[in-house]
């Protein structure tokens, strides 16, 4: 990690030397780099023509191990504004001081502002409980979910959060922008609640609330829908073959034939538990770029698979 990180440092300074490191924005439009790609759409539809956003992890890319690569440092001295997701995801644990050392002027948009977030209840996961100090240590190491979960955005009660924490970020960095971000934002959120009630509606027939995913990412999204997410995995690590017999009988018993994945995490162990049960597996994204139409997508498969 050190000499990656040496090595890394060294290419930058060529990179700042090569770029200069004025912070000049781009044909007048603001700069804006947000950690992942469902914060771009935010802001592109709340900073309109004004705002030129770039996402760090990319699509198909995993927020849980991603580095970013020397041009995505580099670029990071021409930006005004930052948007974390503020929520323990690994890579901005890791990366948020250098960010700022490479650009102290850099505005800082916790999208998490205001969200209340849920502490990971290990009794939800089929595997067994974590000792205290096995938490301490990976605290330390940074190099896993955290105490909370930190997959907030994909409640759109939480959406709304973040677009009004988006659009105040942008004020902040552009005030004379401020009536064009706020209209842009009142707009995001009439489509943020009308988008609750479609999927409210949608989920209402189903009694058998439960689904099963592979990552946990939807525990935010089945809180606020009344439905229960099941999850196998945590901190993308390969299940025991105890474990995966644990999430099978888990599914018997919830009367679960689908098991949903995620598109940037390996599918192999997914695939046994669907063959195992008796089922399929389905997939639903949590770092899509068009967020509302992923979130009704998401509800269609969800609520395909709940009987
Ligand atoms: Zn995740």
């Amino acid at each position: 990690m050190i000499h990656r990180s040496v090595a890394l440092l060294s290419m930058l300074m060529i990179l700042l030397l090569q770029n200069g490191c004025v912070n000049t924005p781009e044909n007048g439009r603001l700069q804006v780099v947000t950690s992942i790609v469902p914060f771009a759409y935010f802001v592109e539809r709340i900073g309109g023509d004004h705002v030129a956003v770039t996402a760090m992890v990319p699509p198909g890319g995993n927020p849980h191990s991603y580095e970013p690569t020397p041009r995505q440092m580099s670029s990071l001295s021409g930006a005004s504004l930052f948007v974390k997701a503020g929520s323990g995801v690994e890579f901005e644990l890791d990366w948020m001081p250098r960010i700022l050392s490479l650009n102290p002027e850099l505005q800082i948009c916790d999208a998490s502002e205001g969200v209340r977030l849920i502490a990971v209840n290990h009794e939800d996961h089929a595997h067994e409980k974590r000792t205290h100090a096995e938490d301490l240590r990976k605290d330390a190491d940074h190099h896993h979910h955290g105490r909370f979960d930190p997959h907030y955005w994909l409640s759109p009660e939480n959406g709304i959060i973040i677009a009004r924490n988006i659009e105040k970020a942008l004020i902040l960095v552009d005030p004379e922008r401020r009536e064009r971000y706020t209209a842009n934002a009142d707009e995001v959120v009439s489509e943020l609640e009308a988008l609750r009630f479609d999927i409210r509606s949608r989920l209402e027939p189903v009694r058998n609330r439960r689904f099963l995913v592979f990552h946990p990412a939807w525990g935010y999204y089945a809180d606020e829908f009344g439905l229960k997410q099941i999850a196998a995995e945590e901190e993308g690590k390969t299940l025991t073959p105890r474990q995966l017999q644990k999430v099978i009988e888990q599914a018997r018993a919830a009367d679960i034939r689908v098991v949903f994945i995620s598109p940037q995490f390996s599918n192999v162990q997914a695939e046994a538990i669907a063959r195992d049960i008796g089922g399929r597996t389905g997939t639903v994204d949590p770092l899509a770029h068009d967020y509302m139409d992923n979130l009704r997508k998401a509800t269609d498969a969800f609520s395909g698979a709940m009987r």
